[in-house]
């Protein structure tokens, strides 16, 4: 096995260097070098981060397989080609698109990504889970943004690798992508090993939003501070930056909003003020409220919540208590943070 995922790594890293030459050096590659130019993505970029071009053709991959002498096996492994269906032999997944590599944090090749330059779908398309990638486990660019994001103590999250490129290449290299994935507890994992804040820059869509809403948690539960950025309607942080720039980025940023209040922003938008709604939004919203450890904080919020809600703060307090006693358990009350002006709890 790991001799596969041995042979795995350097024909990923071939393959990687056939792309950027189809890219950079042939007049295949024109179409593809005009697409990024468009785009906004310099020539020291597509070199940095190593993009390049899988041609428009059934065979490229299942010829360089082959003139490579990588086994059947291996080649299978590799996701580099799919079985055809109808007859023997096989035929290349990526076709005609912008060549992505995914490196993991040891700088080796783990897999790809491919977008196509007009409108056809998939939009994109990812190397599929193998002995090597694993995109649960992958942040694409931190090879890159680690030693930044130390330096700052700090990552911006985004979803998309033209998100990632464009904030890098503005010199915002504190940053890494998900892949459009959700965020997992091993993604979270390699983010505290960078840094001890995370900023969320999802999408400003509903995807995005709802991304953002379920990433939360895990976060909260690995003990990261994490807050989110909010652009404007219909942006993602690159369409934002190549229009605002780096400094309109970092304004944004400095609008970003915690936790707490961006989730009740969310719940108000989703439930409305309606009665009914302010009762789903409580429900909701105590479930989040009793898991904020600072007790300054959490009363805070708590203030701000039935600000918002216009209800008594002593409503908002008691159903946020039950929601910890019950995320707790019974035998885990004698833990319970105190508050001023609450009682404490019988410890039995
Ligand atoms: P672009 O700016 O090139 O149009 P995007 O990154 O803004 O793309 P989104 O639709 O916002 O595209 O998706 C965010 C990310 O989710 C993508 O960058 C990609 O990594 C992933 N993704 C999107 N669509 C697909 C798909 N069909 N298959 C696999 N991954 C996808
Ligand atoms: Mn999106
Ligand atoms: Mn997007
Ligand atoms: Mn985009």
């Amino acid at each position: 096995h790991m001799m596969l995922r041995e042979g795995l790594y350097r024909l990923n890293q071939q393959a990687m260097l056939h792309y950027t030459h189809l890219l950079t050096q042939t007049p295949s590659g024109e179409h593809a070098r005009n697409y990024l130019e468009q785009r906004g993505i310099t020539r020291d970029t597509i070199k940095e981060l190593n993009l390049g071009y899988s041609p428009n053709r059934w065979d490229d991959m299942v010829l360089f397989l082959k003139q490579h002498k990588v086994t059947k096996a291996m080649a299978q492994a590799s996701g580099f080609v799919l079985s055809r269906r109808e007859t023997k032999g096989y035929y290349d997944r990526f076709r005609n698109r912008i060549m992505f590599p995914i490196f993991d944090v040891t700088r080796q090749v783990a897999g790809f990504g491919g977008r196509v330059m007009d409108d056809a779908v998939p939009k994109y398309l990812n190397s599929p889970e193998t002995p090597v990638y694993s995109k649960g486990r992958i942040l694409y660019g931190l090879h890159l943004s680690k030693i930044h994001c130390r330096q700052e103590d700090t990552v911006y999250i985004v979803e998309g690798y033209f998100d990632f490129i464009s904030l890098y290449q503005c010199g915002i290299k504190n940053c890494v992508a998900t892949l459009g994935t959700a965020l997992s507890d091993s993604h979270v994992r390699l983010l505290k090993g960078a840094a001890s804040r995370a900023f969320l820059v999802f999408d400003s869509d509903m995807a995005g939003i709802n991304a953002a809403k379920r990433s939360i948690g895990t976060f909260l539960k690995e003990g990261l501070d994490v807050r989110i950025i909010i652009l404007p309607q219909g942006q993602d942080p690159d369409s934002f930056v190549q229009q605002n720039g780096k400094s309109g980025f970092e304004a944004c940023a400095k609008k970003a909003m915690s936790v707490i209040p961006f989730l009740t922003r969310a719940a108000v938008d989703q439930f409305g003020l309606s009665v009914e709604g302010k009762i789903k939004i409580i429900q909701e919203m105590k479930e989040h409220l009793a898991r904020v450890d600072d007790p300054a904080a959490r009363s805070l919020y708590i203030h701000e919540l039935s600000q918002t809600l216009n209800i008594d703060e002593t409503a908002v307090l008691e159903k946020v208590r039950t929601a910890f006693l019950e995320s707790a358990g019974v035998s885990d009350i004698a833990y319970l943070p105190r508050q001023d002006g609450d009682t404490a709890p019988e410890t039995g």
